[in-house]
């Protein structure tokens, strides 16, 4: 992949060579060689040949998290999308049959072998996040994970970062794209790293230790963690002052508790510090950020810088599949462009993005990279909140994330969703748990917060209650999760009801809180 080129062809020709390659890639990969795809098309009567350009995907049916999901009696599902190099399929087609041949008498039987399976033997596994369905795997192979480091040396160039640089990977351990992203791309661009696994493994105190004492200069976290590791750093006056760029994923990053950020870095004497977004999904095979530029304008970002020569992404109107102008709002929908193992077209993300895609040069950066609206619902995190029915009337609980996260008077939240009386046919109930910022009264917060969901979400809390800081860090495991609990459905018949995770009502009234019609609120001190 020429180094120089990737970020500044202009967008007429990648996109005639992104055309030219997703033709081929159909023609001579994907049809022949996947199981999923090859059925799909024959079953639609669609010939691989007919899709010559971009515009012609449209012929395609959509992919969607359901069709590749496996199901607890065919778990083989996700398996049928990853490429299998079938010595019958190849021969059957004239212009891959002559390259298979060509390869042999280059490389002999067994050096052609050794090739076959660097380039589609799958060798690394990631899954998706969930939690009520199976998770889904998709499969990188050698040949793939070259690519991933690539994706990953990206993003570092675009957050102009070198190998002057030391990065403390705070990404949750786990076979998930930010952990393995972050370690591929350091490795690629050859910088010192400490890969912690998050809170989880190292633990939150040896994480802040490091970041001191080997003067990270990055930070690689979920912006909850991150938040949660500087607002404690800022507490004990630790000296982050050589700590100048957060890289945060796995999860929006609302504007509001990007400002708390940057608040809490310059606390901790960061100067001039970048707090950069980044975008992906598992089936995605990569993740995309903001130019390190874009980061740090107090004017709107540009958005997420795509690489024409690994994906193409459209926007579709989510109603009807077709698809949007350029910069219009819709669903990103992905197909993959030239990668092996899991290869997927035409994937519906079921995440909103604002203002679409465009395709004109980035004002920070001057990239002529494809770039993504940064503001992105995603429905992927969390599926099984999007449009919940509470008290009769449907709601996006992800709406929850940036209004509560991104609030200057809340340090942290949970919002629980709980059968009235534990009884399933009884009325649903919102509980709202909040560790509220020092010295804000309780009654404004109470009011405020009753009156901002009213309005922006159309539902109010049925009580909100408070507590301590370290005592809502504790029911959000942000120390001892992977994954934060952000949100607890502990309606009769979740998991999470079954595991008996939930708490008696009662337990919470011993540290007070405030129902709708303000009753008075007793709290203990933070410790
Ligand atoms: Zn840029």
């Amino acid at each position: 992949m020429a180094k120089t080129l990737w970020d500044h062809l202009p967008p007429k020709e990648y996109l005639a060579a992104q055309e030219h390659h997703l033709a081929r890639y159909i023609r001579e990969l994907v049809y022949p060689l996947s199981p999923y795809y090859r059925e799909l098309f024959d079953y639609n009567r669609i010939k691989p040949q007919v899709i010559r350009s971009v515009r012609d995907l449209s012929l395609i049916p959509f992919t969607t998290k359901a069709d590749i999901a496996p199901l607890p009696d065919k778990p083989e599902i996700p398996f049928y999308l990853v490429l299998e190099p079938d010595r019958e399929r190849i021969e059957s087609r004239a212009s891959v049959r002559f390259r298979h041949r060509l390869l042999r008498l280059t490389y002999g039987k067994k050096g052609y072998s050794e090739l076959m399976d660097r380039e589609f033997l799958p060798v690394h596994y990631h899954f998706t996040i969930g939690r009520t369905a199976l998770p889904t795997p998709i499969l990188y192979t050698r040949y793939d994970l070259h690519r991933l480091r690539e994706a990953g040396r990206r993003i570092f160039e675009l957050a102009e970062l070198d190998r002057s640089d030391v990065v403390i990977n705070a990404f949750p351990f786990a076979p998930h794209l930010a952990f393995w992203m972050t370690y591929f791309a350091t490795e690629a661009v050859g910088m010192p790293a400490l890969h912690t696994g998050g809170g989880r493994i190292l633990g939150t105190r040896r994480i802040l230790e490091a970041l001191e004492r080997l003067r990270a200069t990055v930070l690689t976290a979920t912006p909850s963690y991150a938040y949660h590791l500087l607002r404690l750093a800022a507490r004990e006056g630790r000296d982050l002052s050589q700590l100048h760029t957060l890289i945060l994923g796995g999860d929006r990053l609302p504007a509001g508790l990007k400002d708390k950020m940057l608040e809490l870095l310059g606390k901790v004497g960061s100067m001039q510090p970048a707090v950069i977004a980044t975008y992906g999904f598992t089936e995605g095979r990569v993740a995309w950020s903001e130019c390190r530029a874009s980061a740090l304008s107090k004017e709107e970002g540009s958005g997420y810088h795509l690489f024409p020569d690994m994906e193409i992404i459209e926007i579709i109107d989510p109603e009807t599949g077709y698809r949007v102008e350029e910069g219009q709002d819709g669903e990103v929908v992905y197909t993959s462009l030239d990668w092996r193992g899991s290869v997927l077209l035409r994937f519906r993300t079921g995440d909103l993005v604002k203002g679409g895609i465009v395709h004109s040069p980035c004002p920070y950066c001057g990239r002529s990279l494809p770039r993504l609206g940064l503001e992105i619902t995603r429905t992927s995190e969390y599926k099984e909140f999007e449009l919940t029915k509470l008290k009769g009337t449907l709601v996006d609980l992800n709406a929850f994330y940036p209004l509560l996260s991104g609030h200057k008077d809340v340090l942290e939240w949970q919002l629980e969703i709980r059968k009235h009386n534990d009884d399933p046919y009884d009325l649903d109930e919102l509980h709202l748990h909040i560790a509220p910022a020092e010295g804000v009264s309780k009654k404004y917060l109470e009011k405020e917060l009753y009156e901002l969901l009213q309005k922006e979400v159309e539902v109010a809390p049925t009580r909100i209650v408070f507590h301590s800081l370290p005592r809502l860090l504790q029911r959000l495991g942000l120390e001892t999760r992977g994954r934060e609990k952000r949100f607890l459905d502990l309606r009769p018949g979740t998991p999470e009801f079954e595991a008996k995770e939930r708490e008696p009502i009662e337990k919470d009234r011993t540290e007070g809180y405030v129902g709708p019609s303000g009753e008075q609120v007793t709290l203990p001190t933070e410790e």
